[in-house]
């Protein structure tokens, strides 16, 4: 009971806290017990004993602002009440708290309402009820707003490595350059209740989730999907990929764990990383033109070959998403080989009125007996198809028969105009199936080979003309 009475305790605890400028504010009669419980309740000075004697109903109240809050036997158990409430807010926030109403113990007796005496615990928790401490607490301020307070600045430095660590991927393929903070984050020294402040779980919690509590996941078990997991839960498949941006829900895996709502971070995490990777650099492909090869015609004069590149790579995440990913630097470590490819040269004539402007092969007989150009005799104007004589002979495309007779060397002879200046003529035909004037389809027999005019042999003489020069008929068929 010795220590009840230092008032120089108290007096220098109110100097202390008028260097603050707390005096006004707070009428601090009543101060915090350190932690270590051997410098018990220093600061009860103004705690006094009064003493009412009457005998067999005598114990001591606990007041609060001169209101009786809980009697208790002995001025030992008030004591004991008073000091392990105290401490155990210290504890509770791991710092000294104070109180700024008055406690006072003082001897007192039961009253027909209250019979009993209270238990050391009992009394605590009335006194928690009346007696809310303040601390000299830490404010994580997030743009000049309060987030959350924890009780040292300690606690607040080690919450926002905490929150900048949540967001450093746990990925070997990434370097991290940098984890900051995009929003002015500081952390100011303030007042507070002790019922304001948050574990360093707790303000953790909140900055990155937005709630104290830890978010609600749910492990992946076989046979489960994004869409059973949706249903069962009643979210929907939507709030569950904006929940899990990381995660690609089409391929999950069991004993993979996926949030079940979406978090609301109250601070912005941005991280630099660092990729280095070896992709494949595709082969190129550059096409030549061959005009003497028929048209629709492909050759590849060289192989195409992947290459190797490695790249380094910035990415840029905001609270884990991605906003930005530049390239840094690129090594090729093994060049692509492009694929060369001649193609054919005869252009096909675009748009033409009737014909499509692809020509067919105009007889079922197949061999070239004689190329367009020249030749020992002159200039050879078409094709030769050798074949059996009866064969049938058909239109290349489809178009009007301009001509159907005997004309000179070509004998029994056929013309259709495809339109846009292009003519095809069959020659040497010994049967004529079709009329002058009439329309006839692509692939439509328009007579059978034979031999009729300057013909030794039956075969087909083919001919394209556009524009009133022949052309070679394999750079169109
Ligand atoms: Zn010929």
């Amino acid at each position: 009971m010795g220590s009840i009475n230092k008032q120089t305790s108290l007096e220098e605890k109110k100097t202390v806290l008028h260097d603050k400028g707390l005096t006004k504010k707070l009428r601090i009669c009543t101060l915090a017990v350190g932690s270590a419980l051997a410098c018990v309740l220093i600061a009860l000075s103004v705690i006094n004993i009064n003493q009412v004697v009457e005998n067999s109903k005598k114990g001591y109240s606990i007041m609060v602002n001169d209101y009786p809050v809980a009697i208790v036997a002995n001025a030992e158990d008030a004591q004991k009440a008073v000091e392990g409430y105290i401490s155990e807010q210290n504890k509770a926030v791991e710092q000294e708290v104070y109180v700024s109403q008055r406690l006072d113990i003082t001897e007192d007796k039961l009253t027909e309402e209250q019979t009993e005496f209270q238990t050391v615990d009992e009394a605590k928790a009335l006194l928690a009820a009346r007696v809310t401490p303040i601390v000299n607490a830490s404010a994580i301020m997030v743009n000049g707003k309060k987030q959350v307070t924890v009780g040292s600045k300690e606690v607040a430095d080690s919450v926002l490595e905490r929150v900048k660590n949540h967001y450093v991927p746990n990925d070997s393929t990434l370097e991290v350059l940098d984890v900051k903070f995009r929003n002015k984050v500081e952390v100011a020294s303030a007042w507070a209740s002790v019922k304001e402040v948050e574990t360093a779980d707790e303000a953790a919690n909140y900055l990155v989730n937005g709630t104290n509590d830890t978010i609600a996941t749910h492990k992946i078990v076989e046979g489960e999907n994004a869409w059973a997991i949706a249903i069962h839960y009643g979210v929907s498949t939507a709030e569950l990929a904006a929940a899990n941006p990381d995660i690609d829900l089409e391929k999950l895996k069991i004993d993979q764990k996926i949030n079940l709502v979406s978090s609301k971070p109250m601070i912005e995490v941005v991280t630099v990383l660092q990729k280095v990777s070896v992709n494949t650099i595709p082969y190129k492909t550059v096409y030549a033109t061959d005009r003497s090869a028929p048209a629709g015609s492909q050759t590849v004069t060289q192989k195409g070959q992947n290459g190797k590149e490695e790249v380094t790579l910035q990415l840029v995440r905001v609270n884990g998403n991605e906003v930005n990913r530049s390239r840094l630097n690129t090594v090729v470590l093994e060049a692509a080989v492009d694929k060369k490819v001649t193609k054919g040269a005869a252009v096909t004539v675009a748009s033409r009125s009737g014909g499509s402007g692809e020509l067919l092969w105009p007889t079922s007989a197949k061999r070239i007996s004689s190329y367009y150009g020249s030749r020992s005799r002159g200039f050879h104007t078409g094709i030769d198809i050798d074949g059996n004589y009866g064969n049938s002979v058909w239109a290349a495309d489809s178009g009007t028969v301009t001509f159907t007779g005997w004309s000179g060397g070509y004998g029994y002879c056929v013309l259709i105009s495809h339109g846009n200046g292009m003519v095809t003529r069959y020659a040497h035909l010994s049967s004529i199936s079709v009329s002058t004037g009439s329309s006839v389809s692509a692939g439509q027999t328009v007579g059978r080979m034979g031999s009729s005019g300057n013909s030794t042999g039956s075969h087909l003489h083919f001919e394209v003309i556009v524009n009133g020069c022949t052309r070679n008929p394999l750079g169109y068929l």
